[in-house]
């Protein structure tokens, strides 16, 4: 076999990039010889895009757990930037709110990266900075390198591996242009990338009202008016520093713009949003060396479920490259965590066994569902259901029809059963009688849940049994789809 310039090239260091580079480094027997390639200089590690690390910031201390069983990893301070007793979710109009327990935190997205990298190198990986994956290059039907590019001095240049892992976030070339007929699926639909925004401010405390503030808890306002198909957040990250920010999904703004006569844009509806929060006073931008250069931002979230297949012959997906981020809140460093030490493990052990082939690399596809990927497609689906909501059916949904037992579900990041919907007594008929739409749509997106979860669970152990698994997952997403009328088209199997 002609040798390689690496084991393993990781093509993009952010989050999930940096995290699976030493995974793989901790679980290899053999050393592997691992390299991370980021367009970023030395000095700004992880960043996402010219605006900087933008991210709502906040993760859950079960995933950062995970991490430190797994590998060994820990954080602290100051990149665990403020602790949080949980997630508030708030109705649109701020009256019934529901607590999410889980502790977690509100992280700083700068500094990480640099704690990251100064970990990985500490396990022996390898970083070349101020290089621009271009794409892959393949022979024979097998991912054997990357083309690269030399940012300043525009020298091309190719590096080989025995596998390629893209880890280059939501807009990567790297999946979209593959060379070689795979499983893996290379386009998303527009509506599946959620248009997101945030700001991070140092601010006077204003009117003492925590449905728009708290420094304990992650806030979370549903409003189809200002985010719609999508969510606004305000995060604490002190007494008097905040994440502040909104999500939408484009077609659903285009949608309330015709309906309302406006003329917003994402950048319109933030200042909005900022503007209405009466507890956040004289706002300005975060400036501190741990902030600058990150105190404003726009970027993009993949919110549908993971790419149904993550690998091919020497190469895997990762992090927002695989669509990871969770369809119903595009939470994505949970998942790039959990993922990214699943990968680690397999490529290792792919790398042993001298077979990094789509059927070496399988597991990684087997092991994510069964950890944490079962749910992503019935949570898709809750969320199309929920883009077909207005307000006052939100406001009248959270009042009546959340039951407990839902939201230690949700808290479990499982889905919701809505109990209460199928509950016979005369008060919750009165209440169905009163939103019968709703109540129907929640009863169906329940049923479609437990069918997605229970088909996912039986993700094949071998890629033979892709092709009927996947025109099973097929058919329900197609239904789902039909049955919220949204127009989708459903990828032809390879
Ligand atoms: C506004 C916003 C708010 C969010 N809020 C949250 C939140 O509160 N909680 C949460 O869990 N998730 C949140 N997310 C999602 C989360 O930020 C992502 O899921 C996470 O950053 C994914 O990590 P990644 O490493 O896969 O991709 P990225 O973080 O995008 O990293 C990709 C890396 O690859 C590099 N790169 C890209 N292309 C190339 C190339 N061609 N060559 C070389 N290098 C390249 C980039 O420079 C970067 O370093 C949010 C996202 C946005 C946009």
């Amino acid at each position: 076999m002609k040798s390689t310039d690496y084991d393993v090239i990781i093509a993009g260091g952010g989050m999930s990039g940096l995290l699976t580079a030493a995974a793989t480094a901790s679980f290899s027997k053999q050393n592997a010889r691992v390299v991370v390639i980021d367009r970023n200089p030395e000095d700004q590690p992880g960043k996402k895009t010219n605006n900087g690390w933008t991210c709502g910031d906040a993760t859950s201390k079960g995933s950062l757990e995970y991490l430190a069983k797994h590998t060994g990893i820990r954080y602290g301070s100051p990149e665990l930037e403020h602790p949080v007793k949980g997630v508030l979710v708030f109705s649109p109009d701020r009256k019934t709110k529901v607590l999410f327990e889980g502790e977690g935190f509100i992280l700083n997205r700068k500094l990480l990266p640099r704690k990251q990298v100064e970990i990985a190198k500490k396990m022996g990986v390898d970083f070349i900075f101020g290089v621009s994956v271009e794409g892959v290059y393949a022979e024979d039907g097998w991912v054997k390198g990357v083309n690269c590019r030399n940012i300043k001095t525009g020298e091309t240049f190719t590096k080989t591996a025995r596998v390629v892992i893209d880890s280059a976030g939501s807009s990567t070339k790297l999946r979209q242009h593959l060379p070689i007929s795979s499983k893996i699926e290379r386009e998303i639909d527009k509506d599946d990338l959620e248009s997101t925004g945030r700001y991070i401010f140092n601010f006077e405390t204003g009117v003492d009202d925590t449905t728009w503030f708290d420094p304990d808890y992650a806030i979370i306002h549903l409003d189809q008016y200002l985010a719609p198909g999508g969510y606004k957040w305000t995060f604490p990250k002190g007494k008097n520093k905040v994440n502040i920010g909104l999500g939408v999904q484009k077609s659903a703004m285009d949608a309330r713009n015709s309906k309302y006569g406006r003329k917003d844009n994402l950048q319109s509806l933030i200042d909005q949003y900022v503007s209405e929060n009466k507890a956040i006073k004289n706002p300005v931008l975060a400036a501190g060396p741990e902030d600058e250069g990150n105190a404003k931002g726009n970027w993009q979230v993949p919110v549908r479920r993971h790419n149904d297949c993550m690998v091919a012959n020497g190469y895997a997906l990762v992090g927002d490259a695989a669509w990871m981020p969770r369809p119903i809140d595009a939470g994505g460093i949970g998942p790039s965590i959990y993922s990214s030490v699943i990968l680690g493990r397999v490529v290792a052990h792919a790398l042993e066994a001298n077979d990094t082939s789509e059927a070496g690399l399988w597991q990684y596809n087997v092991d994510y569902m069964r950890l944490y990927g079962y749910q992503m497609a019935s949570f898709e689906v809750l969320r199309a259901y929920l883009q077909t909501l207005s307000n006052d059916q939100i406001n009248y949904g959270m009042k009546h029809f959340l039951s407990e037992d839902d939201i230690a579900h949700i808290t479990k990041r499982q889905h919701p059963e809505f109990d209460r919907v199928r509950m016979l007594n005369p008060l919750m008929w009165f209440r169905i009688l009163n939103e019968p739409s709703l109540a129907s749509g929640l009863r169906y997106t329940a049923k479609k849940s437990q069918s997605l979860i229970e088909h996912n669970l039986k993700f094949p152990e071998n890629p033979s049994g892709w092709e009927e698994w996947k025109k099973g997952l097929m058919r329900h997403m197609k239904e789902a789809y039909e049955r919220f009328l949204i127009p989708r088209e459903i990828p032809p199997l390879h």
